[in-house]
C-alpha cells in the first residue's frame, strides 16, 4: 500500500458521490492541485466532519492509488494556522467563492502550485480580516494572474516603455499585449482596447505591484480596472465563473 503523505490544502470544490462518499478537488502546498475521494465522509464524523468543504482550509492526509487519477483521503485535520472566517458575511462568502474558482481555472492538475496555494491562502487570511472590497478583487485577480505566468503591465507603456501617467493623459489596455499603451502610442491600440483614466491606469499599477495583504487599504481601479481583468480574463479562460455573476452583483 502507498504510504500516507499529508500537506496543507484549501478545498476548491466539493461534492458528494455515491451514498457516502464525497469528492473533493484541493489546492495542496506540497502536492500541486489534487483529486480525491474520501470513501465513508457523510458517517465518518471523527475523520471528516466539515472539513471537506469548499474554501476549507485543512492538513490533508492521504495516500495515492497506483491507478486512477483520484487519491485516497484517508482523514483531514485542522490547518497548521488557525482558518480565516470567511462565512460571517455575504461579500466574504462570494468573493472567496471566486477566488477558489478562479484559482481552480488557472491551475493544472499535477503542476507545481505552490505559489498558487499561498496565494489564496493570503487572499482568504486578508479577506477574513478587512472583508471584500474591490481592491481586493483586482489585487487578487492580478497577483494570480502573475503567478500562473500571465504578468499584466500597467506601469509602463507595453510599446514605448514610458509611464503612461507621464503624460498625464488615459492608457489604453490592450488584451493581446497583456498590458496598457500610453497616449502617445495609442495608434498601437486596436479599436477594442480598454480605456483607463489617469488615476485609474496608476491604481491598476499599485495594485499589481503590492502583496494581496495590502488590498484592503488601497483604491481599487472602478469599472475601467475592473473591465480590462474581465476581458483579460475572458480571453485565457474557456467558460465564464459561475461565482463572478453573484460577486458582481455586490459590487
Ligand atoms: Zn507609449
Amino acid at each position: 500500500m502507498p504510504a500516507e503523505e499529508s500537506t496543507p490544502a484549501i478545498v476548491l470544490r466539493a461534492r458528494d458521490y455515491s451514498e457516502s462518499d464525497r469528492i473533493v478537488t484541493l489546492l495542496t502546498r506540497d502536492c500541486g492541485k489534487l483529486g480525491g475521494i474520501a470513501k465513508g465522509a457523510k458517517s465518518s464524523r471523527r475523520r471528516f466532519e466539515r472539513k471537506l468543504e469548499p474554501l476549507t482550509h485543512l492538513t490533508l492526509f492521504f495516500r495515492r492509488r497506483p491507478h486512477g487519477d483520484l487519491v485516497f483521503i484517508t482523514r483531514a485535520e485542522p490547518p497548521p494556522a488557525p482558518a480565516p472566517i470567511l462565512d460571517d458575511d455575504l461579500g466574504k462568502i462570494a468573493l472567496a467563492s471566486y477566488i477558489a474558482e478562479l484559482a481552480d481555472a488557472l491551475t493544472g492538475e499535477a503542476a507545481d502550485s505552490a505559489d498558487a496555494y499561498l496565494m489564496v491562502a493570503r487572499a482568504f487570511d486578508a479577506l477574513g480580516r478587512s472583508g471584500a472590497s474591490a481592491a481586493m478583487r483586482q489585487s487578487f485577480e492580478l497577483n494570480l494572474l502573475r503567478v500562473a505566468g500571465f504578468g499584466l503591465e500597467f506601469a509602463r507603456c507595453r510599446v514605448c516603455g514610458n509611464s503612461p501617467s507621464e503624460a498625464g493623459a488615459a492608457a489604453y489596455f490592450v488584451v493581446a499585449r497583456g498590458g496598457v499603451v500610453c497616449a502617445r502610442c495609442r495608434a498601437h491600440a486596436p479599436e477594442g482596447a480598454v480605456r483607463l483614466s489617469p488615476a485609474n491606469a496608476a491604481a491598476m499599477a499599485e495594485l499589481a505591484g503590492a502583496p494581496v495583504e495590502d488590498a484592503a487599504r488601497m483604491t481599487d481601479a472602478g469599472a475601467e480596472g475592473a473591465l480590462a481583468l474581465a476581458r483579460f480574463l475572458g480571453s485565457i479562460l474557456d467558460r465564464r465563473l459561475r461565482s463572478a455573476a453573484l460577486l458582481d452583483s455586490l459590487m
